[in-house]
């Protein structure tokens, strides 16, 4: 279970970046997270919901995108989902040796907020 510390950072980056910006309340969250990430949506929204009590952030809707495992082969440079390997082979050149460069990512990619004032 590690969605609990994950969702206290999403809180704290999005109530730091309210207090920068004069917001009065986030609305809404997007959220990117690797496939292999292990996350899991419906625990970071339990938890957000939770974490979030009193915070500018509170009430905000989350919204979760997955991003696939992405392979490069190691030999000619062949990018690609996990899916395109098949049987771990490079559908290029048949090589083996191949090295994740994707699916592993976790960011906060926007916010919609409410301003202060205007
Ligand atoms: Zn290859």
């Amino acid at each position: 279970m590690h969605e609990l510390p994950i969702t206290e950072s999403i809180v704290r980056i999005a109530s730091d970046e309210a207090l920068k910006h004069n917001v009065s309340k986030i609305n809404e969250i997007r959220i990117k997270i690797g496939e292999i990430s292990g996350l899991v949506p419906e625990c970071i929204q339990y938890y957000f919901d939770v974490v979030s009590a009193g915070t500018k952030a509170e009430g905000a809707k989350l919204i979760i995108n997955k991003l696939p495992i992405v392979m490069k082969c190691v030999n000619c440079n062949f990018t690609g989902e996990t899916d395109k390997f098949v049987e771990n082979k490079c559908p290029d050149c048949g090589s083996t040796q191949m090295k994740m460069i994707g699916g592993n990512e976790f960011y906060i990619d926007s916010m919609e907020v409410e301003k202060d004032g205007d």
